[in-house]
């Protein structure tokens, strides 16, 4: 398996999981880029958010829903940033959906 994000969700590499249930696993980004920097990532593997299957509004939600479960958990609900890089020219570099939360510090708009 050569995906990075796929091996952590495997257990065959270590991360610093945060919150996890049947669908997703968040864990602490390894470069963080703020204080609290979390990637939430469903165990099914989606190269991108464009990859997510139209209609299938159960995953989108369920995916959006552990973000905000994450936050709160983090103690973090009410200040934090949400971001998914789609593609490569958006700066994409796991190929695995992944949304970042990041808190703790003043973000540029
Ligand atoms: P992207 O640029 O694809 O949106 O972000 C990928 C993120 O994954 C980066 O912030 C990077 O630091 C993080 N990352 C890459 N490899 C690993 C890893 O093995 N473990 C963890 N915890 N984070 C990783
Ligand atoms: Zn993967």
């Amino acid at each position: 398996m050569s995906c990075i994000f796929c091996r952590i969700i495997a257990g065959e590499l270590p991360a610093d999981v945060v919150f996890e249930d049947e669908h997703v696993i968040a864990f602490r980004d390894i470069n963080p880029l703020a204080p609290v920097h979390v990637l939430v990532v469903p165990k099914q593997h989606y190269a991108s958010l464009d990859e997510l299957p139209s209609g299938d509004t159960s995953t989108a939600g369920h995916l959006l829903l552990s973000v905000i479960e994450t936050a709160k958990r983090l103690d973090v609900a009410g200040g934090y940033k949400v971001v998914t890089n789609c593609g490569e020219r958006a700066g994409q570099v796991v190929l695995h959906l992944h949304f970042h939360i990041l808190a703790g510090k003043k973000f540029a708009p």
